[in-house]
Parts: C-alpha cells; sequence; structure tokens
C-alpha cells in the first residue's frame, strides 16, 4: 500500500473504533433515548443528515451510523476508495462532537467557539456572494513558531478570508495579537481534531440552505461543496494519521490541503501538496483553491480591510471622537457638475486631530462627485459605503449614517499615524474604484471646524436629506417604469432571483431598487437587469408576464411564475440569506415574522433556522417567504393576502425596530391606531393558544378577515 492510504486507513479506523466506543459507552450511560443535538440548527447531525438522509435525534440512532461509517472504510489500496474512508472520519467526528453536548456546551470553557449555529452561516450569505469574504480557510495543528502562525493567519484577515482555527494555532495567533472572533473573521473552533468537523458542517448546511441539495443525495452534496464553497485547509506541524484521514475528508469535499510536512511522492498535485515555507502558505492556497484577491493598497498607515467592520472601539481606547451627539456631524455626498469638482482633492478644514485623549471634535465629511453618467439617485449608494469603509480601517469604529453618527479612532491607530487626511484619501480612492463608470472627479472636504461643520449640516445636508427622503417616500412600485432583478446569491442559490421593486427591497435586506438601479449602471452585464414593468395580468397579487419571463430566464427555467405580493401563490424564492422569515400561522388566521438574531422559539413551533429551512435554496414553498427587515413596514407587504394587518407575532426587538413605519403604514392603508400593540411578541407568549387569546383580548384584525389558507 502506498504511504498516504496507509495513513489515511490508520486515521480512519482510529477514529472508527473511538465512535464506536463513544457510542456504546453513552447508550450505556443514558440509555438509547437519550435527546441529543447541535445547537440551533435544523440539520440534525448535518454530516449524516446531508449525505444519508437520517434524522439523527436520540443516542439510539447512532449504531446504525457507525454501521454505515465503518461500511465506507474498505480498507482498499485505492486513492478513491481511500477518499471515502476520509468522509466515514467526518461522520465520526460529527458523531464525537455530538456526544459532547448531550450535557450542555461543551465549549462553554474553551477558547473555541465548536458547533456553528445555522443562521451564523445564513448571516455570511451576502459577503460570500460579494465576494467580500472571498474565501474559507480551515487552519489546524501547531505551526513552526507563533509568529509563521500569526503571519498566515493575518494574511488571511487582511485579504477578508475567513479563517477558522482548530489546535494549538489557536493559542499561537492569540500570542502574536492576532484579532479574533466572527466580526474579525478569525474563529477559533476547539482544540480536538474532531472539531474541524464544525467548519465542514458549515460547508454542508450551506449546500442544504442555499443549494437546495435534498437529504441523501451524497453525490450532488459533494459536488455543491466542490464547486461552490471556496474553502480550503492549511495543517501546520507533523502530521497524525487523524489528521491525514480528516484531510482526506476534505479533499472528498473538493478542499485541497497543504500541509507544511514534505510529503514527498506522497503528494496528489491539486489535492494535497507540501510548502514547508510557511511565507509562501497563503498565497499557493489561494492559488490552489482558484481564489482571486482584489487588492486595496491604500496610502495610509494602517490596514484596510473588511475584516475590520467589527471592530469595537472602546472610550477607554479612543484617541478621538467625532460624535453628532455631542459636536456637529454629517456625512454628504453631492453630485456637481464636472467643472465645479477638482479631481482628488482633499480639504481639511479646520485643526486636525490633535490634542490628549479623548478628543472630541466635530465632522462634516463633504463629498462632491461629478461625471458624465452620475445621477443623484447614486448619491446615497455612495453615500451608504462611507460606513464600511471607515471601519474598514483598522482602529476605526463607525455606526449610524447621515446626521446620526459616531466615529471612533484608537490611541493605536492614531500612533501609528492615522490622520482626517488618510480618511480624505480612503473615500477618494474606495469611490474612484468602486464607482468609476460613474464618477470622472471627486473631491473630499473633511470639516472640523464647528461652526463651518454646522453650516454644512443645516445649510447642505438636512435640505438634502429632507429632499431624497421625499422622494424616497414618493417612489412607489406603481410611480417606476422598472423594476430589477438580482441574482447575485446565485453563486450560492443558483435558481433563485430577487425582484427588487420600490416598495420591496431584496431580502437579504442590502439590496434596494435605487442599489439595484445604481449596480446596472455601473456593471451594465452585472446582476442586476432591469425588467420593463408592463403585461400586468393580475396587480393584487402583482403578477406580470416580464416578470415571469425575465425571472423563468435567470433561473435557467428553475423557477417560471413568481407574484410580487403574495405569499400563497408562487411567492418570490428564498435563497437563504434572508434577514427575516415570515411563515403562515393558520390557527391565527395571519403570519408571524422571525427575525435572524432571535434565536428563541415561535408559535409555530420552531425557532428561526427550523421555519428558515421550509425554504431557500431558490424554492417556493406556499405559505413560507424570506423577506429584509425594510419590506415589513411596506404597504405591499404580503398585500394579496391582506397585507400587514396579517402580521400576529413577531419577536420584541423585531417589533420594535419596525413599530413607527408599521404603525404608519396600517394607518395610512386600514385606519388603525397603534397597530404593533395588537402584534403579539415572546414576553407575551410563544405557544398558540397565548398568542390566541391575545389577538382576541386586543381584537387584532387578522381574527376576522377572509381565511388565509383556502
Ligand atoms: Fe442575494 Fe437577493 Fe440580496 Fe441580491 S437582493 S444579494 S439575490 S438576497
Ligand atoms: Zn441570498
Amino acid at each position: 500500500m502506498s504511504a498516504l492510504t496507509d495513513l489515511i486507513y490508520a486515521g480512519a479506523n482510529a477514529v472508527a473504533g473511538l465512535t464506536e466506543g463513544a457510542v456504546n459507552d453513552a447508550i450505556a450511560k443514558y440509555g438509547p433515548d437519550q435527546k441529543i443535538a447541535f445547537p440551533d440548527t435544523a440539520y440534525f447531525f448535518p454530516t449524516i443528515y446531508a449525505a444519508t438522509g437520517v434524522k439523527v435525534a436520540k443516542t439510539g440512532d447512532l449504531p446504525a451510523c457507525v454501521n454505515v461509517l465503518k461500511s465506507l472504510i474498505t480498507n482498499k489500496e485505492d486513492l478513491g476508495e481511500a477518499l471515502n474512508a476520509g468522509l466515514a472520519t467526518a461522520v465520526g467526528a460529527e458523531i464525537l462532537e455530538g456526544l459532547k453536548y448531550i450535557e450542555g456546551d461543551p465549549y462553554a470553557e474553551d477558547s473555541g467557539i465548536g458547533f456553528v449555529p445555522d443562521p451564523v452561516i445564513r448571516s455570511l450569505g451576502v459577503p460570500l456572494v460579494t465576494g467580500d469574504i472571498p474565501g474559507v480557510a480551515v487552519v489546524l495543528g501547531k505551526g513552526e513558531t507563533d509568529q509563521a502562525v500569526a503571519d498566515v493567519v493575518k494574511d488571511y484577515q487582511s485579504k477578508g478570508i475567513l479563517t477558522f482555527l482548530i489546535g494549538d494555532v489557536i493559542e499561537q495567533a492569540a500570542a502574536c495579537n492576532v484579532k479574533m472572533g466572527l466580526e474579525f473573521r478569525v474563529v477559533p473552533l476547539g482544540h480536538e481534531v474532531t472539531s474541524v468537523i464544525h467548519v465542514v458542517t458549515v460547508a454542508i448546511r450551506a449546500a442544504l440552505i442555499f443549494g437546495n441539495i435534498q437529504p441523501g443525495d451524497l453525490k450532488g452534496l459533494l459536488q455543491y461543496t466542490k464547486e461552490r464553497v471556496p474553502a480550503f485547509v492549511n495543517a501546520f506541524g507533523p502530521l497524525s494519521e487523524v489528521v491525514v484521514a480528516a484531510g482526506a475528508g476534505a479533499i472528498a469535499l473538493g478542499f485541497p490541503v497543504i500541509v507544511t510536512t514534505d510529503l514527498g511522492e506522497n503528494q496528489v498535485p491539486g489535492a494535497l501538496e507540501s510548502v514547508v515555507d510557511y511565507s509562501a502558505v497563503a498565497k499557493h492556497s489561494l492559488e490552489m483553491r482558484g481564489i482571486k484577491i482584489k487588492v486595496k493598497e491604500l496610502p495610509i498607515p494602517v490596514a484596510f480591510a473588511s475584516a475590520f467592520e467589527g471592530e469595537v472601539i472602546r472610550r477607554g481606547d479612543m484617541q478621538v471622537e467625532f460624535t453628532s451627539d455631542k459636536n456637529p456631524a454629517c456625512e454628504l455626498v453631492l453630485m456637481r457638475d464636472l467643472d465645479a469638482v477638482e479631481d482628488h482633492k482633499i480639504v481639511i478644514d479646520g485643526l486636525e486631530m490633535e490634542g490628549e485623549p479623548p478628543v472630541e471634535m466635530a465632522l462634516a465629511t463633504f463629498i462632491e462627485v461629478a461625471g458624465t453618467k452620475m445621477q443623484s439617485d447614486f448619491e446615497p449608494v455612495i453615500e451608504r459605503k462611507i460606513h464600511h469603509w471607515f471601519n474598514y480601517m483598522e482602529g476605526v469604529m463607525h455606526t449610524g449614517q447621515r446626521n446620526l453618527v459616531r466615529i471612533r479612532i484608537s490611541k493605536d491607530a492614531y500612533a501609528k499615524g492615522l490622520r482626517l487626511k488618510d480618511f480624505g484619501e480612503v473615500l477618494y480612492n474606495m469611490i474612484m474604484d468602486e464607482f468609476d463608470s460613474v464618477v470622472d472627479k471627486c473631491q473630499v472636504t473633511l470639516v472640523t471646524d464647528p461652526a463651518k461643520a454646522k453650516e454644512i449640516l443645516e445649510k447642505q445636508a438636512i435640505p438634502q436629506y429632507n429632499k431624497r427622503d421625499e422622494r424616497l417616500a414618493a417612489m412607489t412600485d406603481e410611480s417606476v417604469d422598472t423594476f430589477y432583478t438580482c441574482i447575485l446569491c446565485q453563486s450560492f442559490a443558483p435558481s433563485h432571483c430577487c425582484v427588487v421593486t420600490p416598495e420591496r427591497l431584496g431580502l437579504c435586506g442590502a439590496v434596494s431598487w435605487l442599489d439595484a438601479k445604481a449596480t446596472k449602471e455601473l456593471t451594465p452585464t452585472g446582476p442586476c437587469q432591469p425588467i420593463p414593468k408592463t403585461g400586468c395580468m393580475d396587480e393584487r397579487k402583482g403578477i406580470y408576464t416580464t416578470v415571469n419571463d425575465t425571472v423563468e430566464k435567470a433561473t435557467q427555467g428553475a423557477v417560471s411564475n413568481v407574484t410580487l405580493y403574495s405569499i400563497m401563490e408562487d411567492p418570490m424564492t428564498s435563497c437563504g440569506c434572508f434577514e427575516c422569515i415570515c411563515g403562515i400561522m393558520p390557527e391565527a388566521n395571519g403570519v408571524v415574522i422571525v427575525n435572524r438574531e432571535y434565536a428563541g422559539m415561535t408559535p409555530t413551533g420552531m425557532t428561526f433556522g427550523e421555519l428558515a429551512s421550509m425554504t431557500g435554496g431558490g424554492v417556493q414553498t406556499p405559505g413560507f417567504m424570506g423577506h429584509g427587515r425594510h419590506f415589513i413596514s411596506s404597504k405591499k407587504f404580503i398585500s394579496a393576502e391582506g397585507g400587514v394587518q396579517r402580521i400576529v407575532w413577531m419577536p420584541k426587538e423585531l417589533k420594535d425596530d419596525v413599530a413607527a413605519k408599521l404603525n404608519q403604514t396600517a394607518k395610512d392603508l386600514y385606519g388603525i391606531d397603534s397597530f404593533v400593540d395588537m402584534i403579539c411578541d415572546e414576553t407575551i407568549s410563544t405557544d398558540s393558544e397565548g398568542v390566541l387569546a391575545f389577538l382576541e383580548e386586543k381584537g387584532h384584525p387578522a381574527l376576522s378577515m377572509d381565511p388565509i389558507m383556502e
């Protein structure tokens, strides 16, 4: 036998033995009816569920899985067979890890996080499709030196790669101050090799959530992960048999494995390669997985990467704060005539940041752009990017927008030399990079002089915001002659297509009609294509021949009828990354809406994750629909079924968030006052009877409407 297959089988057999023993022990200890589950998932033991369709729910379900696992290990001298043994190793790891959850969260005291809940995976959908997260790295083992490990991880971080750490590399990276956590795109999973399964199931659940892969379709699953999940593995340090067997599992899923041990002739080009020089690991890995990185080299003294977007800067760590709470502050992008703008002019009007911390200053960020193809509708699209770009600077935190903003600069970033002129460079460079097809010239004025900042705020910004709000409010589906598709999510959900209208934004919440319009202008052949609004067949349900035809083409025939305003008849498809899920609650004659952040139970008897799993992958499921938060207060929200009056339950946080606008909509459409007070939430009840009693008491309109189900 080759040394490689030898190692794989040795590792797989070892894991099989451990798994069988652990299952027997668990059954002896807890009996066969002990419930087992990973936290917050609708996919049971995801690897087993996806590969075989078996829904593991109790210890007694496991012996059959162990038998399947053992049958995958043939010990035959053949690489294909050996890769199956790798999959068996993944199944074993899943069972071993799953058993740990019987007595609560085994990672409570660990620096790793263990199992990744479904809602987190859904939240990764948009950054993955936009290329904001260009790939997923799995780094495991123990590197030669702490610094060597940290350099690789920081390299990935600076490129936006989502990196999962397993084993000693966690402490090695921590020792060199790598910032960790999901918000930094560096996620420590656990210390035992088996915890690698927690990233494997992320890829597997992506196939179930976004790809509409049916449980039991192993071939479809392996094809999906290979073609659509841009992951790869780095194994540092000496390789144990179990690591090699787990690596074989990764290769079976289509993820190349790069090791720092010299494997000599045991290398499998394109799948398993050695790179002994740590400084060459990252580059080689990205090449092997075909991940291309758009590098943004900016002339500023701190790192600039999307991985720093979630960075929090506490009061004690900050050098300077600009906040509209205390000083005049605003952010404004304005379109000008070409000759009114001097390209690349950056002006600091007032003092640069200086003085003893904490320094508090005014700041009006005033950007003027000009271009032959520029439209005033693109001003807010550019303006909203300021939030992201400022956050991408390491050591800068930005929250809010318009005239409600807070910006903090850390002492560390200040010490590295970061100043306002760098903010100007970031804005200039990013606008010219991302909006080059509409912006020909751009100038940036950063006003810190309080009197002048106040003048910009009051004389320029506020009137402009008001003008835009009026335009937005007047913008209805009826007032435009074009809708747009968005098929960005097709890279994960191949048959999904959002139809974006003024009153219905994309279900991810990130693409408004104006965004879609701008995207079409910026990338004419890109994901957003116009749908001329003609051929109306049913105004109430929102059925248009042009919408149907365009969606059919955009989904390669997978979906041919879509209504814009109905949840019961041909509802819009969902990809999986929706902010909220809406599902009918038949006994209340209405719908419940749950947002991704809510982890509790709903009166449908399902959590967000379970409700979410009812739809997705570009499939239409009457009665269930993913959508953005802003859609809840839209006059078009399931208007075919009677609109917002159907909403009977929402988590409290969501209810509070949408209350003002939703009340307004209910008042405007139905003359109902304080409608939100009639909607139940988890602080009132999460069971059917409790919700119904509350609705009765409040005289909720849904109770007396036509039956939602025929
Ligand atoms: Fe994906 Fe739809 Fe959002 Fe486009 S609008 S990114 S397709 S969810
Ligand atoms: Zn999506």
